[in-house]
């Protein structure tokens, strides 16, 4: 007999404890031998520990190397860390993965299946920034510094192109702005390149200007397979492309490292509707599949994807946000009930 999967579950505020829940039961309806580990972050975290992200979380996170995460309020004020920030630095989440994939009927496109692999640690994003005095002027210049290292890009593309083969996916778009940039962006296009020479004849690779595929992705998306990018241009494409396929609702997201995974919802705590029974679970859903996959469990989480799929493209137990009456428990069920038929 395999032995038990353990998870930190971290079931997060508002409308988290719901969705969190309902995917631990989809779960096990569907038969996936997790062991979950119940831990705080957020608001609820605060409310218990004073702190955002207690050291329990975190050492259970570090034990088990795998988190299914709802959404966190961060709490405001000074002397709170950004909690997303504190977990991708604590252990090196560089790969920040969030696919997009037509499912809803009835929206602009209906052939979009693309996955966006983001650099989640350099770029401009490292935090290197300071104003410049001038005269009287304490902020008369701002300057941001962005890191690219060859360590960096080359284990964030080859991240890209390894999921490629592991999905049979057929070509990977390295999305850049070299033609300006030419040293951080410069350096990602050219080790980039150098990495998809080892897929050649495996994986097909395409190099685009990030405005450029910035438009042709709102023209043409069905074109696009596996995007690899840096982390802001990352940051604002995977928006982009969870628009085209119907917004943030569905979308799930993985942050991965080599030492830790942490798999989420990408949109909000919806405090607007928490404690009503009506949160649309399905993004949490779709990333306990992004575990199941990463930790080559992927047949068990195409069953349960199906099922989703199904229930979502049927359109008759759905929940409020996607055009429905359904309730969390009853979408739940209904997927259940997909799952088995
Ligand atoms: P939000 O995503 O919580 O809500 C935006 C709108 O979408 C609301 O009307 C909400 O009801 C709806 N919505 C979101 N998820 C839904 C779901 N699963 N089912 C049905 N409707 C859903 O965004 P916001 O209002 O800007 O943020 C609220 C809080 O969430 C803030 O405290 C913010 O910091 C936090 N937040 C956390 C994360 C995270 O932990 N990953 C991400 C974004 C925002």
């Amino acid at each position: 007999m395999s032995k038990s999967l353990n998870v930190t579950l971290i079931p997060g505020d508002g409308i988290g404890p719901a969705i969190t829940e309902a995917t631990v039961r989809l779960l096990a309806a569907a038969g996936a031998d997790i062991t979950w580990d119940r831990q705080l972050a957020g608001m609820a975290a605060v409310k218990a520990h004073g702190d955002p992200i207690p050291e329990a979380t975190l050492e259970s996170i570090t034990r088990t190397k795998l988190a299914l995460k709802g959404p966190l309020e961060t709490p405001v004020g000074k002397g709170f860390r950004s909690i997303n920030v504190a977990l991708r630095k604590e252990f090196d989440l560089y790969a920040n993965l969030r696919p997009a994939k037509s499912v809803l009927p009835g929206l602009r496109f209906e052939n979009v299946d693309i996955v966006l692999v983001r650099e989640n640690t350099e770029g401009l994003y490292v935090g290197i920034e300071n104003y410049v005095k001038i005269g009287e002027d304490p902020h008369a210049v701002a300057q941001s510094v962005a890191i690219i290292t060859r360590v960096g890009a080359e284990r964030i593309v080859r991240y890209a192109f390894e999921h490629a083969v592991k999905h049979g996916r057929k070509k990977v778009t390295i999305v850049h702005k070299a033609n300006i940039l030419k040293y951080s962006q410069g350096l990602f296009l050219e080790v980039g390149r150098a990495v998809a020479k080892e897929y050649e004849g495996r994986v097909e690779c395409e190099d685009k200007i990030v405005d450029a595929c910035a438009m042709e992705l709102v023209m043409r998306p069905e074109r696009f397979d596996v995007i690899v990018t840096t982390n802001l241009f990352g940051d604002i494409l995977s928006d982009l492309t969870s628009g085209l396929v119907g917004g943030l609702g569905l979308t799930p997201g993985a942050n991965i490292g080599y030492e830790a995974a942490i798999f989420e919802a990408v949109h909000g705590t919806a405090p607007d509707i928490a404690g009503q029974g009506i949160a649309n679970p399905t993004a949490v859903m779709l990333a306990a599949c992004q575990l199941l996959d990463h930790v080559e469990q992927g047949a068990l989480a195409s069953r349960i994807r199906t099922a989703i799929e199904g229930t979502l493209r049927d359109r008759k137990t759905v929940t409020r946000d996607v055009g429905g009456s359904a309730s969390t428990d009853a979408y739940t069920d209904a997927v259940i009930a997909r799952l088995k038929a």
